[in-house]
């Protein structure tokens, strides 16, 4: 449901009505697309938007935010178990956001093990089902955010993007979701995967609606250093130079799909010759930040603990061997592989200039083009379990990953259906041109 509908209803049946009506809708849900659903706090919220008490943009419309976004108050678990009992003490900046604008947070989305995949089949919680098919996956890792607003279980939702999880599930539901520029939204509150690589943001039903919850959420904060300090106003652009990555790819079935959009805009096609570096560039760089982020993880100021205290190592081990999942396990130890003393020139070192290559190939591309577009996913979403061996699972990266290696940002835009499975493009724009990104995925949904 768009955001306009939503008003809609509001204004005919009272904020507390419609809320009531979501909250039952999300009990009867068969996609386990939260982890925490916020019933109290949402009809408290309802009411008084009822009796005129809230204002600003987002008054009385419920946001899904992802888990690995703090809430103050409100249980936060990265969908893992290391974290299924933290109630974190302050607000993430978005959120600060939201409530500031009378947002109603309903609740906190289902996702992979701290942001770690791409099926959202890693969450301790359980895997989040494609409202298009329940058989199968809803992409991820913010499965439960697009999952949401497809299963019509919420109106706006916030996801993150580390390496296209908020691109894939966006693909994979049938929605739009947003990768911004780095350092447009504030990270503060963001539980961290990989920083150099992650941005917070907006996932909507309609271009509209993103671009509102995008003005909402990005501008300065001083407490993450990498926020650029500036803010977003959505703005059209008319005129687009475009391009086609011709090395960013997907089934036939899909390209098919892909240049039967494209069809009736001018376009060039371009080669990007060092983005066959981009998947294992992302991967020993995305393992080498999580493997240091997550050694905080010790069970001793928060988080799972185990009782019996024995010695500081067996304990410290015991806890993480108990509170971790398989995925997060592996990638802790491929990435202080990849930094441990002799390796870190041969692995993150060399990584690092691979990703050199890919942000100059870039810089060359917007030289020329505002806007490079992709499939966003390589394939139509797969079958819950059909992806059993992790590197495939990784391979499935491959068009999202040089996005975040660069900066860059990048929008799913939702193009129809493959038999009754729903496909997206990729629209990729030059830093801090989300403006350009948004107006040229309105054009595509004009056509
Ligand atoms: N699938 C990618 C990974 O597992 C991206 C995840 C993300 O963007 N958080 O690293």
């Amino acid at each position: 449901m768009k955001l306009s509908e939503w008003r809609q209803l509001v204004q005919e049946h009272g904020c507390l009505e419609m809320v009531s009506r979501l909250l039952e809708r999300i009990e009867k849900s068969k996609l386990n697309a939260y982890i925490t659903v916020c019933r109290e706090e949402s009809l408290r919220r309802a009411e008084e938007y009822d009796k005129g008490k809230v204002k600003g943009r987002l008054a009385g419309v419920p946001v899904a935010v992802k888990d690995n976004i703090t809430t103050k108050g409100i249980k936060t678990t990265c969908a893992s178990k290391m974290l299924s009992n933290y109630i974190p003490v302050f607000d993430a900046h978005v959120v600060e956001r939201l409530k500031e604008e009378g947002a109603i947070i309903i609740g906190k989305t289902n996702m992979d093990e701290f942001g770690m995949g791409t099926t959202t089949e890693t969450s301790y919680f359980g895997v989040v089902r494609n409202p298009y098919d329940l058989s199968r996956v809803a992409g991820g890792s913010s499965g439960g955010s697009a999952a949401v607003l497809a299963g019509e279980e919420a109106i706006l939702a916030l996801g993150s993007d580390t390496g296209g999880s908020i691109r894939c599930p966006a693909s994979f539901c049938g929605v739009y979701g947003l990768k911004p520029t780095y350092g447009l939204v504030s990270r503060y509150g963001l539980i961290p995967y990989a920083n150099s690589l992650e941005q917070i943001g907006p996932m909507a039903n309609s271009i509209e609606d993103l671009a509102l919850l995008l003005e909402v959420i990005a501008g300065k904060d001083e407490r993450d250093s990498t926020n650029a300090g500036r803010g977003f106003k959505f703005s059209e652009s008319k005129e687009f130079r475009i391009a086609v990555v011709k090395n960013m790819t997907a089934e036939d079935q899909i390209m098919d799909r892909f240049y039967d959009t494209l069809n009736g805009f001018e376009y060039e096609e371009i080669e990007l010759p060092s983005l066959k570096y981009a998947l294992a560039a992302y991967y020993v760089i995305a393992m080498s930040e999580a493997s240091s982020n997550l050694a905080r993880y010790d069970g001793v100021r928060y988080g799972y603990s185990v009782p019996e205290l024995t010695s500081w190592g067996d304990y410290f081990s015991r806890v993480r061997a108990e509170g971790f999942g398989e995925e997060v396990k592996r990638r802790i130890m491929l990435g202080s592989y990849a930094l441990s003393a002799g390796y870190y020139g041969k692995y993150y070192l060399k990584a690092l200039k691979a990703r050199t290559l890919i942000i100059e190939d870039f810089r060359r591309a917007f030289g020329d083009f505002d806007i490079l577009v992709s499939p966003t996913m390589p394939t139509l979403p797969f079958k819950i379990g059909e992806l059993r061996d992790p590197l495939t699972m990784y391979k499935m990266d491959v068009n999202t990953v040089p996005v975040n290696l660069a900066g860059l940002p990048a929008l799913n835009v939702p193009i129809g259906f493959i038999r009754g499975l729903p496909v997206g493009i990729q629209v990729i724009g030059n830093y801090f041109e989300e403006s350009k990104i948004l107006s040229f995925a309105k054009r595509i949904a004009a056509e």
